[in-house]
């Protein structure tokens, strides 16, 4: 299969998301971009103001809805835009990923003293965590798959718990990346797209029948599975996102956020943006290497498309930036293994199974520095001159070269 790359950003053909090109070969996210030329903003922020305002006097719930958060991503815009803008009372819930960056521990700390909100975080037994990690990892290349579904379920299941109708997420990757949907269709959060975008196909439900997976790790996986339709229907849960709602420029957002609250932000040697995966060590270092591995693309990909689509950079210069990022080598590989309890040999051996044939030959560990480069690469002055133009903020609080964090150390905000 020949992959091809839209005419205006750099996603290429074969998009996990879905993507399809017009007969000028542009993508459908950009062409979904357009639309946000001509809708009329005020309206639809009108029409989530009165969605609001149905939910919020409808329940006699302490909280009014709830607001998955990170530390890192849209969820600090999420937070304060609910919170402050739309004058609401939101529980956060939060999965613990047990690989989280010091920056990411402090964000959120801080994210619920600054808005005097209440948090619930679950927790799973770290060793358990890792096992998943590990079975996940070598059989679909995915380390991280297990966040996900934490972070996509546990916000439906305290919802459902404590009976509040809505959840509120930031932004729909399908809308945003590839224009899956319309934002007039108001799309709302199920269960389908969780399955077959968010997680890649893979319910934690699927695991369940596997005889791969022990009995043990199958009582753990329980806990990840979605509620059921009665429960939802019972409360009248709805999740939206709020990119339908708001003329979304996610890097602009986050970055008004990081400057107001002076949230803390995290380098990657291999994407642009300090700010989105701040409060995850692995994620735009090792996840990102199996993406590009598998797509050819990866975190970098994302926020280049963005910035071309808002007309922030030329294609020509997002290519070059992009093919210089994605041959960087993550430098967190052996903290990696060491951290899921793997050795450097399985780990290029996985490698090596998830790559795509169609993009790449070779990727053992003897020849992985001809195919990344090296991990501490100094950016060309080339480039440098590019991404000064961007005006990326950045707001660097901790050293992260220590190992993941799985609680955090004790922190004092005033
Ligand atoms: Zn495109």
């Amino acid at each position: 299969m020949v992959v091809k790359l839209c005419k205006k950003c750099l996603y290429p053909s074969n998009h996990p998301l879905g993507i399809i090109f017009d007969e000028d070969g542009i993508c459908s996210g950009c062409l979904q971009h357009k639309e946000k030329k001509v809708i009329n903003w005020q309206d639809r922020k009108k029409d989530l103001e009165n969605l609001i305002d149905r939910t919020k006097f409808s329940n006699n719930n302490h909280y009014d809805c709830v607001v998955p958060v990170t530390g890192g991503k849209d969820s600090l815009f999420t937070a304060h835009y609910v919170k402050n803008e739309l004058g609401l009372k939101p529980l956060f819930v939060t999965y613990n990923s047990h690989y989280n960056s010091l920056t990411g521990l402090y964000n959120i700390q801080k994210l619920q003293t600054d808005l005097g909100c209440d948090l619930i975080s679950f927790n799973l037994n770290q060793s358990k965590a890792k096992e998943i990690a590990r079975y996940s990892l070598k059989n679909y290349g995915n380390f991280h798959w297990l966040s996900l579904a934490g972070h996509s379920v546990f916000p439906v299941q305290i919802a459902v718990k404590f009976k509040i109708p809505l959840i509120i997420w930031g932004m729909h990757q399908g809308i945003e990346q590839v224009g899956m949907f319309s934002y007039m269709d108001g799309i709302q959060m199920n269960r389908q797209y969780r399955r077959d975008h968010d997680l890649f196909g893979l319910e934690p439900e699927d695991l369940l029948s596997k005889k791969s997976v022990s009995d043990k790790l199958k009582k753990e996986l329980i806990k990840f599975n979605y509620p059921n339709r009665d429960y939802l229907e019972k409360i009248g849960l709805r999740g939206i996102y709020l990119n339908n709602y708001l003329n979304w420029d996610n890097r602009k957002m986050q970055e008004k956020i990081i400057k107001t609250y002076k949230y803390g932000t995290l380098n990657s040697n291999r994407a642009l943006f300090p700010f989105e995966d701040s409060n995850n060590i692995f994620y735009s270092e090792v996840h990102d290497l199996f993406k590009f591995i598998k797509y050819g693309y990866g975190k970098v990909t994302d926020h280049l498309c963005q910035e071309i689509r808002f007309n922030r950079i030329s294609r020509k210069e997002a290519s070059e930036l992009n093919d210089f990022y994605l041959r960087i080598s993550p430098e967190k590989i052996e903290t990696f293994c060491s951290w899921i309890k793997i050795t450097k040999a399985d780990f290029y051996q996985i490698l090596e199974k998830f790559k795509n044939p169609n993009l790449f030959k070779n990727t053992t560990e003897k020849n992985i520095n001809l195919l990344f480069g090296n991990s501490k690469q100094k950016i060309p002055s080339k480039l440098k001159k590019i991404i000064s133009k961007l005006n990326i903020v950045s707001n660097i609080i901790y050293n992260e070269d220590e190992s993941p964090i799985s609680f955090k150390k004790t922190i004092n905000i005033d």
